[in-house]
């Protein structure tokens, strides 16, 4: 097994030292390089890493110059791992390594990705919640998303790579996955309580998130905005037809102010995503060579 086993970090330097061993002890005995991808903590996580990188060659890090968010984490890993299939975790070790093995043996029957699916999630109601409304707003919406699919999974280094390099405007790697390959699968497995720490995500960044994906992939929901607009547009028309003489000229304003605003959206969504905005990290210090480009 070549393996890069990616682990994103917010202030979670208590969980570092216990991470490492449980992923040493599982699948030390392979080609196994760790990179750690410390997302702008302030509260020592970063010194943690260089004693463990000192300790350990197999131990690689990037550090962040500020707090980019979790896809933004975990795509710089993808990114710059250097083995075969990356194994992503948690570093509050939610996942268990040890049920990264299923997901290789299920990976043999040709599968270019595979996520794991929390069977009983130890997490508070409203996350569980939330990710139940995810689902079944991306299917409304007809995103495709494996099924129940979370962070836990293992991913050919090259797929997660090309995913990372298309630099999409609004990055969702979990629905990106089914654009590229329907080689996909879902395994379930045992999920267990935080520890350690609070959970580092935040509910709200979550939900937009979501939206970003929604408008951005979705088109439903950004063309019934502009249907919307362009049917006002239509029963404004209508009502400058037959309504009396003086009452025309509003309706007829109207009619065209919702008619360009249906047009708007519908323009302002397609030229979204080339728009120029920043890269989705920058590193700051790290022991793999990374591009210029991502350097600060
Ligand atoms: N994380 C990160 N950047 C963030 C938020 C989270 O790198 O802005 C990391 C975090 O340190 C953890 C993983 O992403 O290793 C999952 O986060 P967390 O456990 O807080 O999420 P939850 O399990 O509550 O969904
Ligand atoms: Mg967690």
């Amino acid at each position: 097994m070549s393996l890069s086993v990616v682990i994103p970090c917010f202030n979670e330097a208590d969980n570092i030292p216990h991470v490492y061993a449980e992923v040493v002890a599982e699948f030390g005995e392979h080609d196994l390089e760790l990179v750690f991808v410390d997302d702008g903590s302030t509260d020592g996580t970063l010194e943690a890493l260089k004693k463990l990188a000192e300790s350990d060659p197999r131990v690689q890090y990037i550090s962040f110059t500020r707090n980019f968010g979790f896809e933004a984490a975990f795509s710089a890993g993808y990114l710059y791992a250097g083995r075969d299939w990356i194994l992503h975790l948690d570093a509050d070790q939610q996942f268990p390594a040890a049920e990264g093995r299923r997901l290789f043996e299920v990976a043999q029957e040709g599968y270019d990705a595979v996520f794991g699916v929390r069977v009983d999630r130890d997490d508070p109601w409203v996350r569980r919640a939330g990710s139940a409304a995810f689902h079944a707003l991306s299917r409304w919406l007809r995103i495709e998303v494996p099924r129940g699919a979370t962070a836990f999974r293992l991913v050919r280094a090259s797929l997660a790579r090309t995913i990372v390099e298309l630099e999409l405007g609004t990055p969702y790697f979990l629905a990106t996955v089914p654009r590229l390959t329907n080689r996909y699968t879902t395994v379930p497995v045992t999920h267990r309580g935080r520890t350690r720490g609070s959970s580092k995500v935040n509910v709200l960044w979550l939900a937009r998130h979501a939206l970003d994906l929604y408008v951005s992939v979705g088109r439903r929901l950004t063309s019934a905005a502009a249907g919307l607009s362009t049917a006002a547009a239509v029963v404004a028309l209508l009502c400058a037809i037959v309504s009396p003489a003086g009452r025309t000229v509003p309706f007829l304003l109207a009619a065209v102010v919702l008619a360009v605003q249906g047009f708007t959206v519908r323009y302002l969504v397609s030229i979204a995503a080339g728009q120029a905005r920043p890269r989705l990290f920058y590193v700051r210090e790290a022991t793999l060579p990374i591009r210029e480009a991502d350097r600060l």
